[in-house]
């Protein structure tokens, strides 16, 4: 399987940085590379939910 990468959104700023999906889909929590705060647990839920989508449409 290819890699692919997903964009968040910070949840403070309106910066956004790039993970890759599997990592993210691994990780219990996801913070901001720039500011350090963290993804909410419900906008990370939606994140890997939206991943996995994607990767069974790939
Ligand atoms: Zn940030």
């Amino acid at each position: 399987m290819s890699a692919i990468d997903v964009e968040l959104t910070c949840p403070e700023g309106n910066e956004t940085f790039k993970l890759n999906a599997q990592e993210v889909l691994n990780r219990i929590i996801i913070k901001c590379p720039k500011c350090d705060c963290y993804l909410s647990e419900e906008e990370l839920k939606e994140v890997k939910i939206a991943i996995r989508y994607m990767m069974r449409v790939h």
